[in-house]
């Protein structure tokens, strides 16, 4: 018997979704590509210039340089990896809000770097006098979430940028998740808004392509080309990725989705799924949930840790922040059908057993 990837009708908690039709075919067409090997794959080493390009447009690079990675885990570790050598110190240490992503602990892991996490404010954003207090001479990089994985919440980059320059360390903008939906906001986290060095954004996340798709974006080409190396049985002369072989698939997929919702398709997209967190948020709200407010499409919901595995038991595929609350990510293929539906489970398992009894008879 074939085994069937799981249905998306009731997937609530992936940062991942249904690729764009045009990114799913263009993915299947280039499957047997290897961008890594640009003089034997041209055609797809072109495609992967055309996805920076427009990766340029979206974070505000005029003239952008970067890659398509496999993922934001390797964006963000080789966003380290070019701070640290940038450095040249012994001791270098990365200065990052305790809402980073877990990819910036295997990151100082491979790296051999300090990781000096710093609390978040009442608005879960990072805490600039926290982060002005632990910078120092050694601090290689400071990261900025635009988009953070657990609440959605968008550091303040400009403030964080003026840190790092004051310690000449680098800055790091992590939008893996958020790049995609942030353009249509009156967020400030672009190139074009702060002293940027290094971008995460993710097409394979709200971008609609197919995984693998991430992308590093860095503003000088001076900061890629720390990361080159020499790759003597290959016709190109150098290689800047971390990986080897690459997945052509990725790179293809994302100039697909780039092409075809660049940027009315992304609005569209954008517009629905902030609509659908803001109903989400208020349905829960009005239940007397404690809601964190969707500043991007993500919810957070406090409920009893029952609800949540007889939840779980319904089918819906759902996840939990650190802290434990509900955790709802309203990616394109969450429609507003599905959380009426999801919804009226909540309705009904929540109600205390002798209610249900009591309606019984
Ligand atoms: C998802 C995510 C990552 C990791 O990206 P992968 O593609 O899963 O490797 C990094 N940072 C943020 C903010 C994310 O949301």
């Amino acid at each position: 018997m074939q085994a069937e990837p799981q249905a998306f009708d009731r997937v609530l908690s992936s940062m991942c979704t249904e690729p764009h039709p045009a990114a799913r075919e263009a993915a299947e067409r280039f499957l047997a590509t290897n961008p890594g090997d640009p003089a034997t794959y041209p055609t797809v080493a072109d495609l992967e210039e055309e996805a920076v390009s427009r990766l340029g447009d979206l974070v505000g690079l005029d003239d952008p340089t970067g890659y398509v990675a496999s993922g934001g885990t390797e964006a963000n570790i080789q966003a380290v990896r070019i701070a640290r050598d940038r450095t040249g110190r012994e001791s270098a240490n990365v200065v990052m809000p305790e809402s980073g992503h877990f990819s910036f602990q295997k990151a100082a892991d491979v790296l051999g770097i300090e990781l000096r996490i710093v609390p978040v404010d009442d608005e879960l954003r990072a805490d600039l006098e926290a982060v002005r207090e632990c910078v120092d001479e050694n601090t290689a990089l400071v990261v900025g979430v635009a988009g953070t994985t657990e609440y959605g919440r968008v550091d303040p980059i400009p403030e964080l940028g003026e840190i790092a320059r004051e310690v000449d360390a680098l800055l790091h903008v992590d939008a893996a998740w958020g790049g995609f939906v942030l353009p249509f906001t009156d967020h400030e986290w672009r190139f074009d808004h702060a002293p940027v060095d290094t971008m995460t954004v993710d097409p394979h996340k709200m971008g609609q392509a197919a995984v693998p798709a991430g992308g590093l974006l860095v503003r000088e080409e001076s900061l890629l080309d720390t990361l080159a190396i020499d790759t003597p049985y290959l016709e190109s002369t150098s290689q800047a990725t971390l990986t080897g072989t690459r997945s052509g698939a990725g790179v293809a997929s994302a100039v697909a989705a780039l092409r075809e919702l660049w940027p009315d398709g992304y609005r569209t997209q954008y517009v629905r799924s902030q609509r659908n967190a803001e109903w989400l948020a208020d349905a829960f709200a009005q239940r007397g949930y404690d809601v964190v407010d969707p500043e991007l499409p993500l919810v957070a919901v406090s409920i009893p840790e029952r609800l949540f595995y007889d939840l779980r038991e319904e089918g819906w595929r759902i996840s939990r922040t650190g802290s434990g609350e509900l955790r709802i990510v309203c990616m394109p293929h969450v429609t507003r059908a599905m959380l009426e539906s999801f919804v009226a489970d909540v309705d009904r398992l929540a109600k205390p057993a002798s209610a249900a009894v009591a309606t019984n008879d």
